[in-house]
C-alpha cells in the first residue's frame, strides 16, 4: 500500500474536522485532501488557508474544495459534519438534528461509488455511525466510529498526570458510549504492561474512584471553558487514519459494530485491530462484574436511541 498515493475526504469543515485536517497534513498521511461543507465558503476559505502550510511543510501535498462526485476515488473519507455541543447540552441531545444531516450525506457518498473506508465523529457518534452504515449497506468493517478513542486519551492522560508517567506508557481502556454512560475499565489498567497496583504508593483511592467521572466530565468542563472541544479529537481521528493507512494491525478503541457482543445494529467504543482493510477484528475485554454490567447498560441506551432515531428516519 503506497501511502503517497491517497486521497483523503473531510466532509464537515469545522473545528473538530479542520483540527483532524491539521493534524493529518503536518503528518503527511496523505498526498491529496478535498474538503467538502455544507457552506461552500468554509471549503474554499479552509482549503486557502491550509495550502499555506505546503511551503513550511516537509512534504507536499494537494488540497482542494471537494464534492460528493470526487468521493468516487477517495481512500478515506472523514466526517465531522454538525451541530456540536452547547453548554449543558449531552451528546444525545444532538441526535435528531445530526441524524438528519448524516442520512443526507450518507445517501450522497453512496451515490457517489465510493469503496473506501469511512471514519465518524459527529456526535452523539455512536448512534450516528451506526445510522451511517445501516443507510449506505457498506461493510461495517469500513465504517469506523471514533467511539470512546477521545475518552481513552482522557483516561490516560489522568492517569498520566497522577503517576508522572507519559500517556503513552498507559494501556487503559474506555469502552460504551462515547458520552455520559461511557465505561472507564479501571480493572485492567497498564503500565508499560506494568499492572496499576504495583504503582499503589503513587496511587490516591479518592482518585481512583474518581476516574471514571473526571474522563466523562472532561468534555463539559472544555465546552464551558472555551465553547468546543476539537484538537484532541482531530489528533485521535489522525491517528485511526495513520493506523489504516501504514495496514498497522494495530489495537486502538475505536467505534466498532458489536455483533460479536450480540447487538445486531450498533456501535460503541471497543479495542480493535486496525489495519488497511480497516475494523480487522472487535476484541473482548475481560471486565470485572461492576463493568460488566455498566458496558450493557450502556449498549441499552444506544440501542433504545438508534431504534428511536431509525423508526423517525425510516418514516421520513
Ligand atoms: P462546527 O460547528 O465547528 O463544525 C461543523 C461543520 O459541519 C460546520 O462547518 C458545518 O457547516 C458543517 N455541516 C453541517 N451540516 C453539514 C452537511 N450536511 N454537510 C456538510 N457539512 C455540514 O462543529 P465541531 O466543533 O467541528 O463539531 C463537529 C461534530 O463533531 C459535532 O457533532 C461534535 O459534537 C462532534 N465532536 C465529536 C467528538 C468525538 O469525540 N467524537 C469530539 C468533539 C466534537
Amino acid at each position: 500500500m503506497n501511502k503517497l498515493d491517497k486521497k483523503i475526504v473531510l466532509i464537515g469543515a469545522g473545528a473538530v474536522g479542520t483540527s483532524f485536517l491539521y493534524a493529518a497534513i503536518n503528518q503527511n498521511l496523505a498526498t491529496s485532501y478535498e474538503i467538502i461543507d455544507v457552506f461552500e465558503n468554509f471549503s474554499i476559505g479552509n482549503k486557502l488557508d491550509l495550502e499555506d502550510v505546503i511551503a513550511s511543510n516537509q512534504a507536499s501535498f494537494k488540497i482542494s474544495k471537494g464534492s460528493y462526485q470526487s468521493c468516487k476515488d477517495a481512500d478515506i473519507i472523514v466526517i465531522t459534519a454538525g451541530k456540536p455541543q452547547k453548554p449543558n447540552q449531552t451528546r444525545l441531545d444532538l441526535l435528531l438534528d445530526n441524524s438528519r444531516i448524516i442520512k443526507d450525506i450518507a445517501l450522497k457518498i453512496k451515490a457517489s461509488g465510493f469503496k473506501g473506508i469511512t471514519i465518524i465523529a459527529s456526535n452523539p457518534v455512536d448512534v450516528i455511525t451506526a445510522v451511517y452504515q445501516k443507510i449506505t449497506g457498506f461493510d461495517k468493517n469500513k465504517v469506523i466510529g471514533s467511539g470512546t478513542i477521545l475518552d481513552a486519551a482522557r483516561l490516560s492522560c489522568e492517569i498520566s498526570k497522577h503517576l508522572h508517567v507519559s500517556p503513552r506508557s498507559i494501556s487503559a481502556y474506555v469502552i460504551g458510549e462515547h458520552g455520559d454512560s461511557s465505561v472507564s475499565v479501571l480493572s485492567n489498567i497498564k503500565i508499560n504492561g506494568i499492572d496499576l497496583n504495583l504503582f499503589s504508593e503513587k496511587l490516591n483511592l479518592d482518585f481512583l474512584n474518581d476516574l471514571n467521572n473526571i474522563v466523562r466530565k472532561k468534555a463539559y468542563q472544555i465546552i464551558k471553558l472555551k465553547r468546543a472541544t476539537f484538537y484532541g479529537i482531530g489528533a485521535a481521528l489522525a491517528k485511526i487514519v495513520r493506523l489504516i493507512l501504514s495496514d498497522s494491525d494495530e489495537i486502538c478503541v475505536v467505534g466498532a459494530k458489536l455483533e460479536k457482543y450480540g447487538y445486531t445494529n450498533i456501535y460503541a467504543g471497543v479495542p480493535a485491530i486496525i489495519n488497511k482493510n480497516g475494523i480487522k477484528e472487535v476484541i473482548k475485554l475481560t471486565l470485572n462484574k461492576e463493568e460488566e454490567i455498566n458496558f450493557h447498560k450502556s449498549l441499552k441506551i444506544l440501542e433504545s436511541n438508534f431504534n428511536h432515531i431509525w423508526k423517525q428516519l425510516k418514516d421520513k
